[in-house]
């Protein structure tokens, strides 16, 4: 298996040159995981959370106060997140508003010192906002739904996808479910985008109306997999494989081959630390291909 070409350098900034205040404070109390090891997690999988992140408008789940109801989401630049961090115009319903995006571990670490603990990319880059280069099915179970069906469900996500000729790669969420992500060719907009999801989502859940459906509701969810296409529209975001969420445990949302699916015991199987091993003893990426993939989104 190749290594993917796109990888970042290794790291040029380490954590003794930049600046962290309060290194020792808890962000996970009931963990003990303190602010440094937030960034030191960051800094070591850099390697492989970078090529998920650089030059694409993120959001951030900032935590000031550590993992609690105090986090919120920030998707808006400001000059106060430090060096490193830049600002992309991007026209909303009001006019032109700056987005954050990064261009390297400098940048991440400057919005760790910044409190950020999730990384949220959109499926498009900067220098092309408006047409998506991934798509993301986000497989939401009722509490009720078992693990082996909800790995069910990913596979069965994945052969419809090969049926319309796509390949497609899988990420444990790190919260309650699965992602599983569709590199495209760039050219069709997010309208065209959301579109195909849409009916590939609609598709599902009609042939299958007891196990999918494909509507947010959350009353209706019972015993069913919410196929979340709703990721797929302009200024809509996942979160990056290699980010760690914001829960009791530190979990991690991690990319798989589709054959480790198989072992892996629950979509927040690896935290902080066991994240950081398997970036460590990774010898070619879960991901081979994703990048390199030129498939085209097919025409409904
Ligand atoms: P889980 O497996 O628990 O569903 P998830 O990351 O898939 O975890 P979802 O609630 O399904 O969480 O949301 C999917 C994505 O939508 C998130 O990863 C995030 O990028 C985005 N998102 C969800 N809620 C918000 C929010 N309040 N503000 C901004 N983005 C959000
Ligand atoms: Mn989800
Ligand atoms: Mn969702």
């Amino acid at each position: 298996v190749r290594l993917r070409e796109d990888l970042a350098p290794p790291p040029e900034k380490t954590m003794s040159e930049t600046k962290l205040s309060s290194p020792d404070r808890v962000v996970y109390p009931r963990d003990g995981i303190r602010k440094r090891d937030v960034a030191d997690y960051y800094e070591a999988v850099a390697r492989w959370l970078l090529p998920e992140l650089i030059e694409r408008p993120i959001s951030l789940l900032r935590c000031p106060d550590g993992v609690g109801d105090s986090c919120f989401f920030q998707k808006h630049h400001a000059d106060s997140l430090g060096e490193g961090v830049h600002a992309v115009a991007l026209e909303e319903s009001k006019g032109p508003a700056d987005y954050v995006y990064v261009k390297d571990l400098r940048g991440v670490l400057a919005l760790v010192q910044m409190n950020t603990l999730e990384f949220h990319p959109w499926g498009a880059k900067i220098d092309d906002v408006d047409r998506p280069d991934r798509l993301v099915f986000d497989l939401d179970p009722a509490e009720d739904v078992p693990w082996t069906e909800l790995k069910r469900a990913a596979r069965e996500v994945r052969d419809r996808l090969q049926d319309v000729g796509l390949d497609s790669w899988p990420r444990l969420s790190g919260g309650k479910g699965l992602h599983v992500v569709v590199p495209i060719r760039r050219g069709p907009d997010w309208t065209e985008a959301k579109a195909f999801c849409e009916a590939f989502a609609q598709a599902m859940a009609t042939q299958s109306p007891l196990r999918y459906l494909a509507t947010a509701s959350k009353a209706k969810r019972a015993g069913r997999i919410f196929i979340d296409w709703l990721r797929n529209a302009r200024g809509a975001t996942s979160v990056a494989s290699w980010s760690l969420r914001a829960r009791a445990g530190a979990p991690v949302a991690v990319p798989l081959r589709w054959e480790d699916l198989a072992r892996v015991a629950a979509p927040a199987a690896f935290d902080i630390a066991s994240a950081q091993r398997r970036a460590a003893r990774l010898r070619c990426d879960p991901w081979a291909g994703f990048a390199q993939s030129k498939q085209r989104l097919p025409s409904l």
